[in-house]
């Protein structure tokens, strides 16, 4: 019996990085790379900064 599950590999667990948050400055884990010079933020301020997608008004 096989159970095939599609480019998943177990070995291999998702990398995270710790950043300080640009916002609070809290330490936070990021599951990519912090770029310099790129604001990196904890998941609570990454809710804050994310622009809400309704209300575009130009
Ligand atoms: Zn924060």
């Amino acid at each position: 019996m096989y159970e095939r599950r599609g480019g998943y590999r177990r070995d291999e667990p998702r990398e995270m990085h710790t950043a300080t948050c640009s916002d609070c400055g809290a330490e936070t884990q990021v599951p990519f790379k912090p770029t310099e010079g790129r604001p990196v933020y904890c998941r609570e301020c990454f809710q804050k900064h994310r622009p809400p997608r309704n209300d575009r008004r130009y």
